[in-house]
């Protein structure tokens, strides 16, 4: 009989459905035909108005109003207030969540977003399943304090800083592994094969291809940058990755380009795209950074979302995986930098990304969440089946 694995998500962002996707799809490939894994929005298709609301304001806390976010990110850090507010949204929500969990009576549950840590716990401890529960921590580098409860079976986060702030947090060491981010394994599979990749997507064979992606909601100053390195790289050609943010789109959609553009609304091929550029210009999500680091592509990180995604961009700039820069004009400089003939950032930088790639995270946090002991079976491009 199969094992039921259920995995907690929200969509703020696109960071969390991916690292889900990523996980389900890491256990089929290891434990072919055992598991049943079940991802359920818990914030948008399981509670009530006004709660499944909240991830709606994400795209704009995130990016015009990164000053609220930033100050909701600090105060949240205070625990007494973080789950004084949790519980009592808990009361709107509890009954539906464990109702959900005797219908389903999964075997394992995960949880992929911080703001289901805590509740989680208490829904799996009031559903009398016993389960364990497993929190995987999608945030790289900066762990804010509510995506760790000592009570977890374990949790796993993406690096050793990320790991020395959860267990400064309050868990105990031996229940924090570092796997990595979670990432689909695609990206492994389609890094070097940039030829083939641009004639599959239409793509010029010969310009370098610059890539540009605002996260999963297409945030940032994305328009002004594609302008910038349009008019001053005249020798490049775009990926525009707009995800759900549907003005942007048509925004870039009503210009006539001055080079090759190709522009895109939310895309389930990133993969594909990664493989076909020669430079991502990116917020700093984690997700997105790690997919890079697997491509063997250099990052221009051209913002972040205050709190949770600054210290992935001191990650990249210590490990010298690429550069940051907020202006248009310093990105557009930039690219037409690295492009310049002999010059030598684009392969010591690709190298750099390449050290820090975790292609197989996603295996190894699977490996934890079946109770897996031995090796992890070799992953090959030809057993990847994707
Ligand atoms: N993504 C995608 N399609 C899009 C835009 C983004 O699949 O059109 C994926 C991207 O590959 C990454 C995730 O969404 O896996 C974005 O995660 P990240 O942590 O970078 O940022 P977030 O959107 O969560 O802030």
């Amino acid at each position: 009989m199969h094992k039921k694995i259920l995995i907690l998500m929200s969509d703020t962002g696109g960071g969390h459905r991916a690292a889900a996707q990523a996980i389900s799809e890491a256990i089929h490939h290891l434990c072919p035909d055992q598991y049943e894994v079940v991802i359920e929005d818990i914030w948008i298709d399981h509670t009530r108005w006004p709660l499944n609301r909240l991830p709606n304001a994400y795209p704009w806390l995130s990016d015009t109003g990164a000053r609220w976010w930033l100050l909701i990110w600090n105060v949240s850090k205070r625990r007494r207030l973080r789950h004084g507010v949790l519980r009592t949204a808990n009361l709107l929500v509890q009954r539906k969540i464990v109702r959900l969990l005797h219908e389903l009576q999964p075997d394992i549950v995960v949880s992929v977003h911080p703001a289901m840590t805590y509740l989680a716990a208490r829904w799996v401890e009031r559903a009398r399943i016993n389960a364990p529960f497993y929190t995987v921590v999608t945030d790289m580098v900066t762990v804010h304090p509510a995506w760790v409860h000592p009570g977890v079976t374990g949790c796993i986060v993406s690096t050793p800083p990320a790991r020395e702030q959860a267990i400064a947090h309050g868990i105990s060491p031996e229940k924090v592994a570092v796997c990595g981010q979670p990432v689909g394994l695609k990206f492994a599979r389609l890094a070097g094969e940039k030829q083939q990749l641009r004639q599959q997507l239409g793509m010029d064979m010969t310009r370098p291809a610059i890539l540009i992606v605002g996260g999963g909601e297409g945030i940032g100053r994305v328009y002004d940058i594609a302008r910038a390195v349009a008019q001053r790289v005249p020798q490049a050609q775009l990926v525009i990755v707009a995800g759900r943010n549907k003005e942007l789109k048509q925004q870039l959609e009503s210009v006539v380009w001055e080079i090759p553009a190709h522009i895109h609304g939310f895309v389930n091929n990133m993969p594909e795209l990664m493989g076909a550029a020669d430079i991502l210009i990116t917020k700093g999500g984690p997700g997105t950074i790690s997919e890079a680091f697997i491509a063997g592509l250099p990052v221009i990180i051209s913002g972040y979302i205050p709190g949770q995604e600054a210290g992935n961009v001191q990650y990249v700039l210590e490990n010298k995986a690429g550069a940051y820069a907020a202006e248009p004009a310093e990105i557009a400089a930039l690219v037409q930098g690295w492009l310049a003939p002999d010059n030598e950032t684009l392969p010591r930088m690709k190298q750099n990304a390449a050290r820090l790639a975790r292609p197989y995270a996603s295996l190894e946090i699977a490996r934890h969440i079946c109770g897996l002991t031995d090796s992890i079976p070799a992953y090959t491009k030809s057993s990847s089946g994707v």
